[in-house]
């Protein structure tokens, strides 16, 4: 079966709840295609009224982040259980931005992986290399190690209903692309790693996303390549031009 392409945008700490309303009219007509899943990640103030803000329409909404307890003494923290009941279905997991600026390692992404799927959230598990890394070539190594580390303990199952975004760090926010070649060649080799872990059905299920700099001129030839099932949009999510990108096939 082919897999659904998914679009999701990643606002990061951009718009007030104010501008996320504004937001989201601005987007309405312009982000209808049934051939995608359409998703906005925002901030946890604006999780609220964005639910509200699309309610009836193809767009579901994600967070950025949580902890992986239910509730307790967890100041400053958002639990799997709140976000349910505010109307979230994705989490975005181990962005390159939680695990470089707030220290999040492998052990507690690996913790929140599973406490997603145990609550029903369903993981955008992020994964990519430094300039560094691609520099030296060892990016190929470095990325299986994140996937074998954050996917410990998933089973197929799971696997099958999660969302890898493969997100170079160099190409984030930098205007940088990856070329299409350069995001094929390392979604398939994800691809492959999940065959090699768990098996060919699963690898065939799971969704793989490019991330970094995608736009309005560069989603569709990057979205055409075999093993790219999506985008994982910054930049371009907070503007009209996210509508471009969701009709990338129009
Ligand atoms: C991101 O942070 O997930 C991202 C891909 O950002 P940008 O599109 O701005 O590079």
């Amino acid at each position: 079966m082919a897999r659904k392409k998914i679009i999701a945008g990643n606002w990061k700490m951009n718009m007030t709840p104010t501008q996320a309303v504004e937001l989201c009219a601005t987007l309405k007509d312009l982000v209808k295609n049934d051939d995608v899943d359409v998703v906005y990640c925002v901030p946890a103030i604006d999780i609220v009224p964005v639910v509200a803000a699309v309610k009836g329409s193809n767009v579901k909404v994600g967070a950025e982040n949580f902890y992986i307890e239910d509730k307790g003494a967890f100041t400053g923290e958002i639990s799997a259980p709140m976000l349910i009941d505010a109307g979230v279905e994705y989490i975005i997991i181990g962005h390159s931005e939680r695990r470089d600026i707030f220290g999040e390692n492998d052990i507690l992404i690996n913790a929140k992986v599973k406490k997603a799927f145990a609550a029903g959230l369903k993981p955008i598990l992020c994964c990519g290399e430094s300039l560094a890394l691609r520099k030296a070539g060892t990016y190929k190594e470095w990325i299986s190690r994140q996937i074998k580390w954050d996917l410990s303990g998933i089973t197929a199952d799971q696997v099958k209903n999660l969302v890898i975004a493969y997100e170079p760090i160099w190409a984030i926010g930098t205007g940088e692309t990856a070329t299409a070649e350069q995001a094929q060649e390392v979604c398939k080799l994800i691809r492959d790693y999940i065959a090699e872990l768990y098996d060919a059905d699963t690898a065939a299920a799971v969704r793989i996303q490019y991330g970094g700099s995608m736009n309005a001129g560069n989603a569709a030839e990057l979205l055409a390549m075999p093993d790219i099932d999506g985008g994982l949009i910054g930049g371009a999510s907070l503007k009209a031009d996210f509508g471009k990108i969701v009709n990338y096939n129009k």
